[in-house]
């Protein structure tokens, strides 16, 4: 007999959205389990004395931030985001190893899953968006756009989403604002302006500027973010108080008793039965192989993982997957005229925007912290002097973040070997997208940038990975029905974002939840 209705595997924003679903439905028997532990939300300081050997000091935690947050690249992966190096975030990291070949066959960055109750919600943006029709039209994209309506407004209700109803809520699909806008830097705030102006004179502008909608839990918990005083809060320190992760979720439903929660249990396989699925998992507090029998599973553990329990369950030598994502060009931005202040207190992604005559998507961050604390060990000077030099290029600098809808049909893929190793392959070379229409529009509000200065980043790095098991309507194999079956299964289901066939111009994490949600809130039970 099946001990639980539904076994959930992996605590991110995926597993999480279908636990909470599943909550509301009358006396479910729910089970998460998850390979990651919350007691290694620490960090271990490996080389902290050579790091600060170099510098005279006049206050260490101005530099590291009041938890040595800040002093990233320890570890010396040259290629990792900048966002995965800060300290905090590193335990995100400790999944499965995956490498990212060229079109040339040549390694070009190497990195791991996530492995963290919350997933990688613990060290996101939490920059929540619906796709709306204009992102979804022309793609390859299997799902009616209204499906998810009903998930979309149950999950911002529940996360509590920051911002304000202005020319971008077009863009960002509009939805439910539980709270307003978290302060912008200066130079946001100028550029901002100088859009809102020229606007009200050409209507409607070229471009879309507004304010981002982030998962900041709304009313006096916002008060309560322990900012970094720099800058980038959210990358450098996980688990803060006004910020939503998947783990607030996951916590809040084992404190109710909704859900059963068990962590440090890494699923290794199943085996589907006429009435129920037997999963197998290595509980790391006992050092045994465990089983247990659900009536469904859910897949939940990010696109790559997923991917590679479905390999490692059909125990073939290696299957290869499709692989999507976008990953983003970055193009600094010089605001002219910008006060000369570096803030006190900031959050990294400041506006929204996206040409109107085109189907991108930016996000302008102010990337203080970041910044900060990678040039600060590197200039050859004392630390008030590089001080003084990096608030004046500061105060000025902003960086957008801007995608494209990814590439239609498969233009990389994921290897997944019997032992779950992975190595994602472009198999086209990457051109920089056109940048000159940005740079036009951008001039016009006074923010200065050349083409040149762009950087366009590798595949796999941005965090916007999907694909790997593509939802159809009549699935082929590997592939998952639409409401989340594999192709050969009745009782397991794919919930993250593996299901997605291409992804639009856009953080996707809310619509991925949002499909999560309605699969759950769907299944017969
Ligand atoms: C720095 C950063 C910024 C980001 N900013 C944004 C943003 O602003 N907006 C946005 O939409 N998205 C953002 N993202 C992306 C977002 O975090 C991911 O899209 C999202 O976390 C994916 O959720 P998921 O549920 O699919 O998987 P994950 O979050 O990867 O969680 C998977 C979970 O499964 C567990 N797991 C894996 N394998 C197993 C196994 N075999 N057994 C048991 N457990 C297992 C892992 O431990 C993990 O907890 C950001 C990501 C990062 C890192």
């Amino acid at each position: 007999m099946a001990s639980y209705d539904v076994i959930i595997v992996g605590s991110g924003p995926s597993g999480a959205a279908a636990a909470l679903a599943l909550s509301r439905r009358q006396s479910k028997r729910v089970l998460v389990l998850d390979e990651g532990q919350v007691e290694e939300n620490h960090f271990n300081f490996p080389s902290l004395t050579s790091a600060l050997d170099a510098r005279t000091m006049t206050s260490v935690s101005a530099l590291l931030g009041p938890k040595f947050e800040a002093i990233d690249q320890l570890e010396g992966e040259a290629w990792l985001h900048p966002k995965l190096t800060a300290a905090a975030a590193r335990h995100v990291l400790r999944g499965r190893p995956f490498s990212v070949l060229n079109s040339r066959g040549v390694e070009i960055f190497k990195s791991n899953c996530s492995h963290a109750l919350g997933g990688m919600s613990n060290a996101w943006g939490g920059q929540l968006l619906r796709y709306t029709n204009r992102d979804v039209q022309n793609i390859d994209w299997p799902f009616e756009q209204n499906i998810f309506s009903s998930a979309y407004d149950a999950l911002e209700r529940h996360i509590g989403i920051s911002g304000v109803v202005d020319d971008a809520s077009d863009l960002s699909g509009g939805g439910e604002i539980a709270s307003k806008p978290l302060d912008m830097v200066p130079s946001a705030a100028l550029l901002l302006d100088r859009y809102s102006r020229r606007a009200a004179r050409f209507c409607p502008s070229p471009i879309y500027l507004g304010r981002a909608r982030l998962a900041v839990n709304g009313g006096g918990s916002l008060l309560s973010v322990d900012a970094h005083s720099l800058g980038e809060t959210e990358f450098l320190e996980t688990n803060q108080p006004g910020l939503y992760t998947a783990q607030k979720t996951i916590t809040q439903l084992v404190s109710e008793r909704k859900i059963s929660y068990r962590a440090g249990s890494s699923v290794i396989d199943w085996k589907e039965n006429e009435d129920s699925v037997a999963v197998r998992y290595f509980d790391s507090r006992s050092g045994e192989k465990c089983e247990i029998v659900g009536k469904n599973l859910f897949l939940a553990c990010g696109a790559m993982q997923s991917a590679a329990l479905v390999a490692v369950s059909l125990k073939k030598d290696s299957i290869t997957v499709p692989f999507v994502d976008h990953s983003p060009v970055l193009l600094p931005l010089w605001v002219l005229g910008a006060l000369p202040i570096v803030p006190d207190k900031s959050y990294p992604i400041q506006l929204i925007g996206g040409l109107r005559a085109q189907r991108d998507f930016f996000s302008i961050y102010y990337p203080g912290g970041m910044f900060w604390s990678s040039l600060m060990r590197d200039l050859p000077c004392s630390y008030r002097f590089g001080a003084r030099t990096i608030s004046n290029i500061l105060r000025r600098l902003l960086v957008a973040q801007i995608w494209y809808p990814s590439a239609a049909g498969c233009s990389s893929s994921l290897k997944i070997d019997k032992h779950g190793g992975m190595i994602i392959r472009e198999h086209e070379a990457r051109t920089a997208p056109p940048l000159a229409r940005h740079v036009y529009e951008f001039a016009k509000l006074g923010a200065v940038t050349v083409p040149a200065l762009s950087k366009m980043t590798p595949t796999g790095w941005g965090f916007h990975h999907a694909g790997t098991l593509p939802s159809r309507p009549h699935p082929g194999e590997l592939e998952t029905h639409l409401d989340g079956r594999l192709w050969n299964s009745r009782r397991v289901r794919v919930i993250d974002a593996s299901v997605f066939p291409v992804l639009p111009a856009k953080n996707h994490s809310l619509t991925m939840m949002a499909n999560a949600y309605r699969i759950a809130s769907e299944l017969q039970l």
